[in-house]
């Protein structure tokens, strides 16, 4: 295993590191933070213009290591990245398995920067068990007509498509039968509903009420979604938020130095945990790219970067939360606020990300009976 980069991976790191110090400035953060929408439209056509979203892309012939320099580059700089992985991962998706209707109306725009997409796969009723939703689609012998509800649809007030997993056929088994959409948001018949988290970012209710699609926004083939999505998950691989401690790591020496107890003994051992934290986490990282990278089926390293990552972020966040004291409650913006309030928000971005793209129960589970070989929990 050799996790040095290439000159061509340690060229690319550069290129990213500059398309992002130039355009995400305090009034980006802010701009992002307040509207709790990770997403800013100039970056993201930044990194389009500059070539590097189409290098990112994964996919057959790709470096499989760019997309993870990428993800881990933005995260490390606090840079808004949602928007860029879920539209990596859906224009990987379309060059896979997609038609050429679907790469030249969707996936040229998504890799130009110019287009975003959102992931409608959980239900109200449950998001952990994806083979139980009930949203479906019937064919009325011209268009598919969708009717159902899904949940926390991160971006979907601002996405130009929804990538839409739903039943059209309940006769072909549990994991048989269902069918990926693309479908365009502005589509009659959709409505989003905001719902506020705690960590203050945006996630939406979206209801499909008769919305009506032709066969052409289907991704691969009808009935057999559930491939569909296994490539979207492959491409995910080293792509997930386990990079949050280095800036965690930046903001509690910020405000360690701004209230003179950088000399603390007690903060110094602490930031040390940290940082050897966020190198395991690392390491973990390029563990599961490397997997990825030769050709190798997912296992349960993904599984394993993040229980730790997130678990981790978690448990250091609180941390300076209680060891900043009052000032570590005051959150964004507030005056004399720990760190300018990024040690609250810390805490609370942590909780949904122990939750989104598989909670730590599923994840430890997948370990339990996958690597460990114990019995099947339910
Ligand atoms: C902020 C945020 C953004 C999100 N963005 C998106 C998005 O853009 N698109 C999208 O489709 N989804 C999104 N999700 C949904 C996310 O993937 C789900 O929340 C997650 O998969 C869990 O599903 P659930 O919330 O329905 O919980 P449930 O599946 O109902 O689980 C409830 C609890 O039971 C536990 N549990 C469930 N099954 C088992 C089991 N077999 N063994 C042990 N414990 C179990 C879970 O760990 C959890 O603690 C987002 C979620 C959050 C919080």
């Amino acid at each position: 295993m050799d996790f040095a980069f290439t000159k061509s991976q340690e060229a690319l790191r550069a290129r990213i590191r500059e398309v992002i110090t130039a355009v995400v400035d305090d009034e980006a953060i802010t701009a992002t933070h307040e509207s709790g929408t990770n997403h800013w439209p100039p970056l993201v056509r930044a990194l389009g213009q500059a070539g590097i979203l189409e290098e990112a892309r994964p996919g057959a012939g790709q470096d499989p290591v760019a997309l993870s320099i990428l993800s881990s580059e933005s995260q490390k700089l606090g840079a808004p990245f949602d928007s860029i992985g879920m539209a990596l991962a859906i224009a990987g998706v379309l060059e896979a398995v997609g038609s050429d209707f679907l790469r030249e109306r969707v996936g040229a725009g998504l890799l130009a920067g110019e287009q975003t997409v959102c992931f409608g796969l959980t239900e109200p009723d449950g998001g952990s068990d994806l083979a139980a939703l009930k949203t479906k689609a019937t064919f009325d012998g011209e268009r598919w007509v969708i009717n159902g509800a899904k949940m926390w649809t991160t971006l979907a007030h601002i996405a130009d498509w929804v990538f839409l997993l739903v039943r059209t056929d309940s006769d072909r088994g549990r994991y048989g039968g269902f069918t990926v959409f693309v479908v365009p948001m502005d589509t009659p018949g959709i409505t989003v509903d905001p719902i506020e988290t705690m960590s203050t970012e945006r996630a939406n209710a979206t209801f499909y009420d008769d919305v009506a699609v032709g066969p052409e926004w289907i991704v691969g083939d009808l009935h057999e979604g559930w491939q569909v999505l296994s490539v979207m998950l492959g491409f995910e691989r080293g792509m997930g938020d386990t990079t949050a401690l280095v800036p965690l790591a930046r903001r509690v020496v910020e405000w360690a130095t701004e209230i003179g107890r950088i000399g603390d003994p007690l903060i110094r051992e602490r930031l040390a945990q940290i940082a050897i934290d966020a190198q395991v986490c690392d390491l973990l990282t390029q563990r599961t790219v490397w997997t990825a990278a030769t050709g190798q089926p997912p296992g349960t390293e993904g599984s394993i970067a993040k229980v730790f990552a997130t678990e981790r972020y978690q448990h250091h966040a609180r941390w300076a939360q209680a060891t900043a004291g009052a000032e570590g409650l005051l959150g964004y913006g507030a005056e004399g606020a720990a760190a300018g309030g990024w040690i609250d928000h810390d805490v609370r971005h942590s909780v949904p990300q122990t939750l989104q793209g598989g909670t730590s129960e599923i994840n430890r589970n997948n370990i339990a009976e996958r690597r460990l070989g114990l019995p099947r929990a339910r």
